[in-house]
């Protein structure tokens, strides 16, 4: 079947092996008995809340659900598959507690991903603080003007050589755990007319002057999630918090202006790459949840004196719902088995990020579907989860980008 396509069968299906092992699936049942006894059941209320969950984020700090062991060790299993499982589950529960709990994950991505070995060890464990007092971390790249483009970031950053020191100036929009984070690292440009080869990350760590939360904005869904602008006035960090150190920047703005590109990503880039197929697997749990649902209500529900899964129109879209989800986790799974053994060749953490996001949109209103007038009340999850489900398919590169990422690697060319 794929004899003409080699760069699709060399080293993706024919060494893949799906099995989870034992530790897998004593995390999967740990992270599913959360999401089942804690999470879901606290999902309608925080949702119509619209706050940050501490207590939920607490419990989970407290049982190693929510600190970076947890995050080190999914990120160290050589099989990829731990972390993708883990977040099914506990996206399964809700989605605006579950990105409570995972937003700090996208900072400590962007610190591991362009940090120096010293770097990570200091600042990803303070992203998370510690069971008895937890912290936040916060990924600030999009801006009002740049959000699927990322080379046109407007925010500064300027080394002020007298002092040491790195000068922040610049708003970030749409920031998860922006202005209530302990430690937010930013992305900011040190040399704009080199665009996104002459971008930097920096962290800023707990209590730093200038940096404030700008508006909180009112969500569509994961509404417990906490999403804002972040405001950079002045804010000045020590050299120590160019992710990445000095000498490296230098170089790579050094080949950048020789070259016109540097060869090597630009940061913003590396952590996105990196936690797509997680973010797939977050879209998955909410279109299993919400597949569950349908199926059950489809049993029970009775119309025209039989259950109405009993006719075609719905079994037909319960099959689909489970053909679609399932093969969602194939192409979740795949990606993150080969962020770990060789890399993406054609795209896959974006296939991954895509197919599942789309999925999630189309599975949830399918279940409202089959919910009828229910399904379309507060007084159901599904509507919820639908909310929820639509952030997939826009933040971490909307479907758009991820197609245009597919095209790009599928065809060599710069598809525009
Ligand atoms: C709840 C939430 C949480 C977020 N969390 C974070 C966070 O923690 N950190 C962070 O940095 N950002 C975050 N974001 C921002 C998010 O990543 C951006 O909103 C997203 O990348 C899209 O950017 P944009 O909104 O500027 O849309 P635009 O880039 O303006 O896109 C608008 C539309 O045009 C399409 N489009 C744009 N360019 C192209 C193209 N070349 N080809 C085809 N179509 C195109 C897009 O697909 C989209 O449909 C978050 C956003 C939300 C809503």
């Amino acid at each position: 079947m794929f004899s003409d396509s080699p760069a699709v069968s060399e080293g993706t299906l024919a060494m893949v092996d799906f099995a989870l092992n034992e530790d897998q699936l004593q995390i999967q049942k740990w992270v599913h008995d959360f999401a089942e006894d804690v999470v879901r059941p606290a999902g309608h209320e925080w949702d119509e809340r619209e706050e940050f969950p501490y207590p939920i984020v607490q419990q989970a700090a407290e049982i190693g659900l929510y600190g970076y062991e947890f995050l080190l060790n999914g990120m160290g299993d050589p099989t990829g598959l731990t972390l993708p499982v883990a977040i099914e589950e506990l996206f399964w529960g809700d989605a605006g507690i579950g990105m409570a709990i995972m937003g700090s994950a996208l900072a400590a991505a962007g610190i591991s991903g362009n940090g120096t070995p010293e770097q990570v060890l200091e600042w990803v464990p303070a992203c998370y603080g510690t069971a008895d007092k937890v912290a936040l971390g916060a990924f600030c790249v999009s801006e009002p003007d740049a959000g699927s483009d990322v080379s046109s970031l407007r925010t500064r950053a300027v080394n002020d050589q007298a002092t040491d020191e790195w000068v922040l100036n610049g708003t970030k929009a749409w920031i998860t755990n922006g202005g209530i984070a302990d430690v937010h690292v930013v992305v900011a440009a040190v040399d704009p007319a080199l665009k996104g080869r002459g971008q930097a990350s920096f962290v800023v760590p707990p209590g730093t002057t200038g940096l404030s939360q700008g508006q909180k904005y009112k969500k569509h869904g994961i509404r417990a999630s906490h999403t804002a602008e972040v405001v950079l006035d002045d804010v000045r960090v020590p050299s120590r918090c160019l992710l990445g150190g000095k000498d490296k920047l230098d170089a790579k703005l050094a080949r950048a202006r020789e070259l016109g590109h540097s060869g090597e990503k630009q940061p913003a880039m590396t952590t996105f790459e990196a936690t797509r197929p997680l973010v797939g697997a977050q879209a998955l749990g909410i279109a299993r949840a919400a597949y569950e649902f349908a199926l059950d209500y489809a049993k029970e529900r009775k119309a025209f004196g039989k259950a109405i899964i009993m006719n075609q129109a719905i079994a037909f879209k319960l099959a689909n719902m489970a053909v679609e989800i399932d093969a969602s986790r194939l192409l979740i799974w795949r990606a993150a088995w080969l962020a770990r053994n060789g890399g993406f060749r054609n795209g896959e953490g974006s296939m991954s990020k895509y197919k599942a996001s789309e999925t999630a949109v189309r599975v949830t209103e399918d279940a409202i579907q089959i919910l009828g007038g229910y399904g379309y009340t507060r007084d159901y999850p599904v509507e919820r989860w639908h909310r929820d489900s639509k952030i997939h398919t826009i933040f971490e590169g909307t479907s758009e980008i991820q197609q245009l990422v597919i095209a790009r690697a599928i065809s060599g060319l710069r598809i525009e």
